[in-house]
């Protein structure tokens, strides 16, 4: 599809894009509005007549809609490897390597946000701070406070109960983290510590969030067993990651517990983005899947993310992959599964002032997907374009 643009450049740097159809990261504008750009910022939505001089790139039959937004990703993983030992051989110079590649390739896709919950040695953070115009805005925890021995371990974040907690969260602070991310539980990619068994106790995660909390940064707990995600939620963590309710004999969710993740308003990222095998799911994947269905039909507010990097079903542009299982695995209606990885999962990594929304004062991260992506948003993964603080990044 070549996009019409009408005029030449505006001398002060003001462009317009339209569209046949388009979601503003909540509803649907069916008035097919002119977004104006100027600096990187979405300066207006004008939905009446335009100055003249205004450049006007018109997509035609095609959906505008808010950059996505990753809440959960590794970009030092690589994920075709075993990451316990990609991290005992792999020098920083490969990590930041692989940190700027795996973001160019999320942006690609249409992620023009990547929070990243997990790292070595703050690398993240450096390519954060490099703010390269051809990579996703980054956000990063940093490496994830885990047990001795514990989930993920090998990338440097460990820290027992007690004062190490505390301490921990501080040297992260000093660090520059934008938010703290502590494993709550086991995890699948790490021998030792099942997924359903607790790390930590409520008072342990309650140090976390009280501590990180007076340094103004919210914390977000790897939970996947019942007594973790329930000891998250007591200690009042602002979002609990995974939360697939694993137990020893498969999946065993609680009712009261899901009443009380739709009541706190918690968010709860579900990670589970993956590329289509093409297969039927396996069962247990199928047993989370009807878990999440459930979360959703109770309320809670499920954010649509991938954890990519940690295995080869998971590379940095599986996103678009996710909405489309939220609709058709979790069973959200189209609009719901874009939300999720758009305003909601913006405001889940507390950027939802100036991402995953179509609004004045917003940055420009703004996709084209091809035909109304607003009733069937497979359309995410053939993008038209992407625009990134207003340029054109493909
Ligand atoms: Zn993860």
């Amino acid at each position: 599809m070549r996009p019409q643009t009408e005029m030449q450049p505006h001398p002060h740097g003001y462009q317009g894009l339209r569209a046949d159809h388009v979601f503003d990261g909540e509803r649907v504008r069916d008035d097919r509005p002119v977004i104006v750009l100027r600096h990187g910022r979405i300066e207006a939505i004008e939905d009446g007549p335009i100055d003249a001089s205004l450049p006007v790139t018109d997509y035609g039959a095609a959906t505008l809609l808010p950059g996505l937004v990753d809440a959960h990703a590794h970009l030092a993983f690589d994920p075709s490897g075993a990451p316990a030992e990609q991290f005992r051989h792999d020098s920083d110079d490969i990590l930041l390597a692989r940190i700027r590649e795996h973001a160019r390739i999320a942006l690609l896709s249409g992620v023009t946000t990547v929070r990243d919950l997990g790292d070595r040695g703050y690398l993240a953070l450096r390519v954060r701070d490099e703010r390269r115009p051809d990579l996703p805005e980054l956000l990063c925890a940093g490496p994830p406070l885990t047990r001795k021995g514990g989930h993920c371990w090998f990338l440097g974040g460990e820290a027992e109960p007690g004062a190490a907690l505390t301490d921990s969260v501080d040297s992260h602070v000093d660090q520059g983290v934008d938010v703290i991310k502590i494993m709550a539980t086991g995890g699948v990619i790490t021998p030792g510590w099942t997924p359903y068994e607790s790390q930590y106790t409520a008072a342990d995660l309650r140090t976390v969030v009280e501590r990180a909390h007076q340094h103004g940064v919210p914390v977000a707990a790897h939970a996947h067993g019942a007594d973790g995600i329930a000891a998250a939620l007591e200690a009042g963590v602002d979002g609990i990651e995974h939360a697939s309710f694993l137990s020893a004999g498969g999946v065993q969710a609680s009712d009261e517990v899901i009443a009380a993740l739709a009541a706190r308003r918690v968010f709860v990222g579900v990670a589970s983005a993956r590329l289509p095998s093409g297969k039927p799911l396996p069962p247990l994947f199928q047993a989370v899947a009807a878990v999440f269905a459930r979360q959703y039909r109770a309320g809670v507010r499920l954010v649509c993310s991938s954890d990519a990097g940690v295995d080869p079903e998971k590379p940095f542009d599986c996103l678009p992959h996710g909405v489309v299982d939220f609709r058709d695995v979790i069973g959200m209606d189209n609009l719901s599964a874009l939300t999720a990885a758009t305003s909601l999962a913006a405001d889940s990594c507390g950027v939802g002032n100036r991402k995953g929304r179509l609004r004045a004062g917003h940055d420009a991260d703004i996709l084209v997907a091809p035909g109304d992506a607003t009733t069937d948003v497979s359309a995410l993964s053939k993008l038209v374009a992407v625009h990134r603080a207003g340029i054109l990044v493909s």
